[in-house]
């Protein structure tokens, strides 16, 4: 009987690996560095009683605070479940099942490949050359039939920057062909690297980015599209009639007041000082064999034994990202970066490993 029902399925959706989203993969925890989240909860109360009714598809006070908060005008922001619902809006839009392809440079984040498969839209890696930067004599060679391509900045799993002057090479290859998606998650730990002030320049550029980092509200499954108004309108089309639950868009907003942006700027403060203390602690222990430098909540490490190291936290509660799959990051474990507490645990086990080793 489940024989027959898989095989009624999409032949794309068969062959499917889903994404391994940190909550899939389990764990019994106490100390969550896995998915790059705010360690702590920030507070809200309802205002919204209205339920009865349904919500704004897109709603005003989020909208226009969203445009204010990233320098832009209402009519370039959209709001959606997720920027991870923005990746996916945009193959729906722009990309023909079958016909066009998607572009992007691993090691990147595993969302657009999954969202590709799911629609049943081709997808070309051209790999990220050494410091993990855009090869784009390599990715010139690819753009036929390409619609999209994606590129992280600051990019999860590597943590580091694309050089600018290499994306705006990009955006000129890319001109009158092909929409450049700039994944901005991670913005709010490096500010100054955004491209929210090149929308004017460029039609083609689109910045995707999230509440559930900086502003730690992963639970509310809440993402911008930054884009001109030809893509929003675009994009409109094909978003769900109500994207966002009223109780989403009350806490969304107040996420977003001067108070809400204040508070997300001391806690990106306090993580990047907890990185700085990882990044004096990390390279002193034996089984760590490289710390790569990181513009973001969370730090990528190669260690001498990877699988040793991932089993021996895991089993005293710290619960980390294997990122030995990815290309090229043999012996790669991601680490959010948590509170001061939880930075200090995770330094006490690896150290404890590197006694053992020595
Ligand atoms: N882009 C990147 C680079 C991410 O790391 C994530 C979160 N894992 C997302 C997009 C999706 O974010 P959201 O929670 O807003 O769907």
């Amino acid at each position: 009987m489940s024989q027959k029902i898989e095989e009624l399925a999409r032949a794309n959706v068969r062959a499917l690996t889903p994404y391994q989203s940190a909550r899939r993969l389990g764990g019994n925890g106490d100390v969550w560095l896995n998915a790059n989240e705010f360690p702590l909860p920030v507070p809200f109360e309802l205002s919204q009683q209205t339920l009865n009714r349904y919500p704004e598809c897109q709603p005003k006070r989020v909208i226009e605070r969203y445009a204010a908060y990233a320098g832009l005008t209402p009519e370039q922001v959209l709001v959606s479940r997720g920027a991870d619902e923005g990746i996916e809006l945009l193959m729906r839009a722009f990309c023909e099942p079958g016909k066009d392809a998607i572009l992007f440079c691993p090691p990147t984040y595993g969302m657009y490949s999954v969202s590709a498969e799911t629609i049943g839209i081709e997808y070309r890696t051209v790999p990220a050359l050494d410091g993990w930067q855009l090869n784009l004599p390599a990715i010139a060679d690819q753009l036929d039939g390409v619609k999209v391509v994606y590129m992280c900045s600051p990019n999860n799993p590597t943590g580091n920057l694309i050089n600018q002057d290499d994306i705006r090479k990009l955006l000129e290859m890319t001109a009158g062909k092909a929409l450049l998606v700039a994944d901005e998650a991670y913005i709010e730990f490096c500010p100054e690297a955004t491209l929210a002030g090149w929308l004017q320049e460029y039609p083609h550029l689109v910045i995707l980015r999230t509440l559930s980092k900086a502003f730690a509200l992963a639970g509310l499954r809440c993402g911008f599209t930054l884009a001109n108004k030809p893509v929003i309108d675009l994009l409109m089309k094909v978003i769900a009639p109500y994207p966002l639950a009223t109780p989403v868009a009350d806490v969304a907003g107040q996420a977003l007041s001067d108070e809400g942006i204040a508070l997300m700027r001391q806690h990106v403060a306090e993580l990047n000082a907890n990185r700085a203390w990882l990044f004096e602690q990390l390279p002193q222990l034996n089984v760590v064999q490289q710390v790569f430098p990181s513009e973001t909540n969370y730090i990528l490490v190669r260690f001498s034994d990877s699988p040793k190291v991932f089993k021996a936290l895991w089993d005293q509660g710290i619960i980390l990202r294997d990122q030995n799959k990815n290309p090229g990051l043999a012996g790669c474990l991601r680490i959010s970066i948590g509170t001061r507490n939880e930075c200090e645990r995770l330094i006490a086990a690896l150290q404890a490993l590197s006694l053992e080793q020595a």
